[in-house]
């Protein structure tokens, strides 16, 4: 159940207000947008009768009930698109400003800060694993260079196979981190499990994979924290399952969540996976949290993710995930979708036209 505020009511009477629901075991959230504050109650709001709610506070400007099972991630709660920070050292609910990482080569460093949302679109690029401190700084300096404003790099891999390569681990990040120092990009690197946390302290986004999803432990652990999530959609799971994943971080307090739409199990058996570019403007539609494709993930074969980029750029989307290595054929993950940097390079410059012509901004 959701209430729309009149403007300028007091912070004492909103105070007011959640309190007597907070009393009554229900959880309030509450979203300030631009124009209007929304209360949102939390619990088994069966029980209370939302015109009796609106006739009796003169607060309220209207009430409804939220009938998905989503409510935090839904529009009908938080009206306006939500912006998600990159790069910001958040202290509370405040932003203390830029993050200054480690000297290199003389004089600190500004890590970037970006936003997912807003009409800006952001382009994260990397290799599918860290693999060693050449790799990872070829590939960051290269990615700059072309336009990416975000380094992406798996240090603990989720692999189908035991015995293929899991990863550099502690030591990946660690190279994420050098190469963040080197070129200022802010990071992300996928955690697979809460026992990593302390390691991904240097590290801006954490991903969660399509295959944790709905490791609903996970979710609930990395809600309890104030780091932006990039959460990709699970191999088999349905647009309602997505955001009811998504629910469980905001749920915890974290409201820093950008989807991924990384394409999907199919009967489909020459790509990857199958990108399911309906999912964007349906998102956009039904959630207000910033959405994402990796179109690598989606095609797993390298010339599609030429094609995938535009058709996510025509279809709203707020980002891309480009999986990049300065030497596909030798890559220890995910080679054959991978752009070599010329070939990002020759994308980012379609990238922007496109980007421009929506009436975006690219994240610089
Ligand atoms: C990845 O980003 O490298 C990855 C493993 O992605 P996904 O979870 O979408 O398979
Ligand atoms: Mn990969």
């Amino acid at each position: 159940m959701m209430f729309v505020l009149h403007p300028g009511v007091s912070e004492k009477k909103i105070n007011e207000f959640t309190q007597k629901f907070e009393k009554m075991g229900f959880t309030p959230m509450i979203s300030s947008g631009t124009e209007r504050t929304v209360v949102g109650l939390v619990g088994n709001t069966k029980i209370l009768d939302v015109d009796d709610i609106v006739e009796n506070n003169d607060i309220v400007s209207y009430g409804k009930r939220i009938t998905e099972p989503y409510k935090l991630a839904s529009r009908a709660f938080h009206p306006d698109d939500t912006m998600v920070m990159v790069g910001e050292k958040i202290v509370g609910n405040k932003i203390a400003g830029n993050q200054t990482v480690g000297n290199n080569k003389g004089g600190n460093k500004i890590v970037g800060n970006q936003i997912f949302g807003e009409g800006i679109f952001q382009v994260i690029s990397g290799p599918c694993s860290v693999e060693s401190e050449d790799q990872i700084i070829k590939v960051a300096r290269a990615v700059k260079l072309s336009g990416a404003t975000l380094l992406r790099g798996g240090a603990y891999k989720p692999r189908s196979s035991p015995y293929s390569f899991q990863g550099l681990e502690m030591d990946g990040l660690k190279l994420l981190s050098i190469a963040k120092q080197e070129t200022g990009l802010p990071i992300v690197s996928e955690l697979t499990n809460i026992s990593q946390l302390d390691d991904f302290e240097d590290v801006d986004v954490i991903q969660i994979g399509a295959r944790n999803m709905q490791n609903y432990d996970l979710l609930k652990e990395i809600g309890k924290i104030k780091k932006p999530i990039l959460l990709k959609r699970g191999l088999c799971n349905t647009i309602e399952e997505f955001l009811m994943s998504a629910e469980y971080i905001m749920a915890g307090g974290n409201e820093n969540v950008i989807l991924c739409e990384r394409g999907m199990r199919t009967i489909e058996t020459m790509t990857r996976n199958t990108l399911d570019i309906s999912a964007v403007p349906l998102l956009k539609k039904i959630s207000h949290l910033p959405i994402i494709i990796d179109p690598s993930h989606a095609a797993g074969i390298r010339s599609l993710v030429a094609p995938l980029s535009k058709a996510a750029i025509a279809a709203g989307a707020d980002g891309l995930m480009i999986e990049t290595h300065n030497d596909p054929a030798n890559a220890l993950c995910d080679g054959a979708q991978s752009l070599d940097l010329a070939q990002f390079d020759n994308l980012m410059f379609e990238v922007k036209r496109r980007v421009e012509f929506e009436g975006k901004i690219l994240g610089t």
